[in-house]
């Protein structure tokens, strides 16, 4: 009877292996867990009436105006008013002038690792970092960010029951772990976890997938195609030294061509694209000649670079990091030096990307720290020390938007992003006051927001009833 019960295991194994592997991940959506109950879902509609509406482009606001949405899309905005059928399912907010604008986008966020103390981060058990994450990605959206560009960590879980409405947060474009040389900025191995043998166990910042660390094109190729796997929707790769990593200098270039190249030749089979984290001119030169997209950072960077990202059209995906006493005191002291130095470039940085106008993107880049993340909307206010408010609120809506959608057929999320426009994803806010005449409002999101609506879906509404 042996030989029998072995088949029928054998048989059982491969028809779970078929299910997992053929049948997609349907047959594993999360039980019983109906998404978030709101008015907007299910094809229902809200209606906001008499809102003025920037729309993500433009300096100016509309006239007062109504704005219907339907579904998940914006379906209608007119300047006269639009009527509905009084028996129709339409939920109408009065907006009695308020703005009505886009909800923000931060093109370089970390859902997983933003807010938890770094000691915490390396250990503590995974499955409880994950919920720690659910409950920031909550307090992103209630921010008013409803997107965000995660620029490297274990994310996959959380954007899916996100996306499930299992928890709530915003839209996120994951770029799974960061692709890291042995020694880059992405290796977060302890000093004495070496030699690494090549095809040997993993370290614990890649068993959770933080980190892919990859040596040569081969390993840069095989990690990269890892990622896509997993629902990445562009990768990001380290090619320059950092601040918050003790083992590189802030002056290596990371990667040698041929290895960024091969990372640049997975993402483009993918449509998508791979953006790297870069600090100085010949890391960001080296990684545009392998063919990136994009630029993390690029704070020390000079005015030929500069001039080389708008001739190739390459985005710039920067940070307002000024001086932060706080932030210091956080830092190690081989951390502190890099930062100090990363910081007195910011001013240069954001003067060569206006003269050059290179396709910049608005971000905060936030690690490890409660206390700035809770703060997320005071980077983009603080952008007005380079940009006007209508300039800076563009950036982190429309422009973020175009770049989220550098993913091309991969786009978890199609459709236009950061626009108030007929037909655009329906992400907005609903603010108290004008953002454009004031744009300290974005500071104090639970005050100003009084609407956030993410996919046509209302999280939160403190409009009287
Ligand atoms: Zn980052």
């Amino acid at each position: 009877m042996l030989f029998p019960s072995l088949v029928l295991a054998a048989l059982l194994v491969g028809l779970c292996q078929t299910c997992l592997g053929q049948a997609g991940d349907a047959i594993l959506e999360a039980p019983g867990s109906a998404p978030v109950p709101t008015p907007a879902t299910s094809g229902a509609a809200t209606l906001f009436q008499n809102v003025r509406i920037f729309d993500g482009k433009s300096a100016a606001l509309s006239a007062p105006s109504d704005v219907l949405v339907r579904g998940n899309t914006i379906e209608r905005i007119s300047a006269s008013p639009i009527s509905v059928d009084a028996n129709a399912n339409v939920r109408v907010i009065a907006g009695n002038g308020r703005v009505l604008m886009p909800g923000l986008i931060d093109a370089h966020w970390h859902a997983y690792m933003a807010s938890i103390p770094l000691q915490l981060l390396i250990t503590s058990p995974a499955s409880y970092l994950q919920l720690l994450a659910a409950r920031q990605a909550e307090a992103t959206l209630m921010r008013g960010f409803t997107t965000i560009g995660d620029c490297g960590g274990p994310v996959f879980g959380l954007k899916r029951a996100i996306d499930e409405g299992v928890t709530i947060g915003p839209r996120i474009y994951p770029s799974g772990a960061f692709i890291s040389q042995t020694s880059g900025h992405g290796d977060f191995r302890f000093f004495f976890e070496l030699p690494r043998r090549p095809g040997g166990s993993l370290s614990h910042s890649e068993v959770e997938g933080v980190a892919a660390i990859a040596d040569s094109p081969d390993e840069v190729r095989l990690r990269a195609r890892e990622q896509l796997r997993q629902g990445a929707s562009q990768l990001k790769l380290m090619a320059g030294g950092g601040v918050n990593s003790q083992y590189n200098p802030i002056e290596s270039i990371q990667y040698t061509e041929p290895e960024i190249r091969a990372a640049v030749e997975a993402a483009d089979n993918w449509g998508t694209y791979v953006t790297v984290h870069a600090i100085t001119p010949p890391a960001i030169r080296q990684a545009v000649e392998a063919g990136v997209k994009c630029i993390e950072h690029g704070h020390l960077i000079d005015e030929p670079t500069a001039k080389l990202l708008a001739d190739k059209g390459i985005w710039w995906s920067l940070q307002p990091l000024t001086y932060d006493a706080g932030v210091l005191a956080r830092l190690s002291p081989v951390s502190q030096k890099k930062a100090l130095e990363l910081w007195a470039g910011t001013d240069n940085a954001y003067r060569l990307a206006k003269k050059y106008k290179i396709r910049t993107a608005f971000g905060t880049d936030i690690l490890f720290d409660a206390d700035a993340a809770s703060r997320q909307g005071t980077y983009l206010a603080k952008m007005v020390r380079w940009y006007t408010p209508a300039e800076a609120l563009k950036m982190a809506t429309a422009d973020n938007g175009e770049l989220m959608a550098l993913c091309g057929f991969i786009n978890p999320y199609p459709g236009k992003l950061g626009v108030v426009e007929e037909g655009a994803l329906a992400d907005l806010l609903l603010v108290d006051g004008n953002p454009l005449e004031n744009i300290k409002l974005v500071e104090n999101p639970d005050q100003n927001f009084v609407v956030i609506v993410k996919d046509g879906t209302i999280y939160k509404n403190t409009l009287p009833k």
